[in-house]
């Protein structure tokens, strides 16, 4: 009998996962390699950085998810090179892997456009280390400026957040409701009402591609959680302690966090092939790479165009979710010697959060939501697309008790070396 298929898939994220769920029992052998041995859901990674879900609500163990796959091996490992010509990965620590089909699904690194000190001094938030590193970092300061007070003349309570797309909103309200409510209430000596939280944006108005009246409401409902909302400000330097923006201001902070933009991850540009715009792949209508038949590229390390508008697809979750599942699909068909089809996206709407009872969303045709009955479809959402059953419950029972009490996680410091000032 011939060898089945190998499949391997590049990465554990949304867009890898949805591949496996779709081979489950098909007569291939699947092969999968990620950095982390769990699936990170970076939706709700703001809810971790801000003390509201603890680590396991936010990841999934890949080794339990693939209990009911007995076609599919996972490995926790570093892919190091790409080889398209003879069809091989190198992965750090194992025998090379030759592969049938290849999924490229590695996901996006942080962009920091050139910025000068952004590499050494920004925290990005893009993965779950980074939300933890995050979460300690404000933990951290709040415990500095306690012991020395004058610690805030030098900016220590001021928190800036560059980029004002859905990451910074999204951050920018869940932080505030973190100072200005928990710590608050945790440093009542302190004058936590000098805290403030800085974010800019480059273009005229935060959450660029929602609709006008949506990015009116998200504006106006971060001013109401006290946070300074600077749009068509740019960053131009950041140093220890500051950060000088293009109009020659010096805002002196010692959090920087970066919320302003990804590229495709660096091994897409070690695959000899021509990149598009943020170092992506561009991928035929069926997810194929160019050239390379058997290979394809899904979620933020690619960029796909909608079969239905032909526009270029955004970065999101369900796209690499659905890219992924679609992937699945036709690896079963090609291995069946039927022809690949076309992926199409169906768009359920973009939405984003700015706090408890306020979010913006963004239907299919047009319509739009805000406020209480947003945020409960945001949340319904986003429980949904969590992988586990014990993490849905997990985050339902907790967020239901914060909302209930108003009270977030247990705020205590798990890494007792020296406070680690960002900027
Ligand atoms: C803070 C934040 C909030 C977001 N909010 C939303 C939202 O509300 N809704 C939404 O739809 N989308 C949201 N997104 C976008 C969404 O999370 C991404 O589009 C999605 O995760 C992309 O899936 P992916 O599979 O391409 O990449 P990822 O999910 O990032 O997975 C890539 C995987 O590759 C692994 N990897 C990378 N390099 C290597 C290597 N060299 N070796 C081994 N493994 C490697 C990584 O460990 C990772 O597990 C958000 C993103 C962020 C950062």
């Amino acid at each position: 009998m011939a060898p089945l298929p190998h499949v391997v898939i590049l990465g554990a994220g949304f867009g890898g996962m949805g591949v496996v769920q779709k081979l489950r029992g098909a007569p291939v052998r699947v092969t999968i390699i990620d950095r982390h041995d769990y699936q990170t859901f970076q939706p709700l990674l703001y809810q971790l950085a801000t003390d509201e879900l603890s680590p396991a609500d936010v990841a999934h163990p890949v080794r339990e998810t693939l209990h009911r796959h007995a076609n599919a091996t996972f490995h926790q490992a570093v892919v190091h090179s790409i080889d398209l010509a003879s069809r091989r990965v190198v992965v750090d620590g194992m025998e090379p892997l030759d592969y049938d089909y290849l999924v490229l699904a590695l996901g996006a690194v942080v962009s920091f456009h050139g910025v000068p000190g952004a590499a050494e001094h920004a925290l990005p938030l893009y993965s779950l280390p980074d939300a933890l590193k995050l979460r300690e970092h404000v933990l951290k300061i709040f415990e500095e400026v306690d012991k020395q007070p004058a610690l805030v003349d030098q900016g220590a309570l001021n928190f800036c957040i560059v980029g004002g797309g859905a990451t910074g909103v999204e951050l920018a309200g869940a932080l505030a409701e973190m100072l200005h409510v928990d710590l608050a209430a945790d440093y009542p000596q302190m004058p936590v009402d000098q805290a403030r939280i800085i974010l800019c944006e480059h273009s005229p108005h935060v959450l660029g591609p929602f609709k006008e009246n949506l990015r009116a409401y998200a504006e106006q409902a971060l001013v109401d959680r006290g946070v300074h909302v600077r749009t068509s400000t740019d960053v131009k330097e950041i140093r220890a302690g500051a950060v000088t923006l293009a109009n020659g201001e010096v805002l002196k902070t010692h959090t920087l966090i970066w919320a302003a933009g990804l590229q495709g991850n660096p091994l897409a540009g070690s695959l000899g092939i021509p990149l598009v715009a943020g170092g992506r792949i561009a991928v035929g209508s069926d997810l194929q790479v160019a050239g390379h038949p058997g290979v394809f590229a899904i979620g933020d390390i690619a960029l796909a165009t909608d079969a239905g508008t032909g526009k270029p697809l955004p970065g999101l979750g369900a796209v690499a979710l659905q890219a992924g599942k679609h992937v699945g699909e036709t690896i079963s068909r090609l291995a069946e010697g039927k022809p690949a089809e076309p992926f199409k996206y169906v768009d359920k709407g973009t939405m984003a959060t700015i706090g408890r009872g306020a979010a913006v969303v963004e239907l299919p045709f047009g319509k739009t939501l805000t406020g209480t009955v947003a945020w409960l479809a945001w949340l319904g959402v986003h429980l949904s697309l969590l992988s586990g059953t014990q993490e849905k419950t997990n985050v339902f029972l907790e967020w239901g008790w914060n909302l209930l009490t108003r009270k977030r996680g247990k705020r205590i410091i798990l890494d007792d070396s020296s406070t680690d000032s960002a900027s």
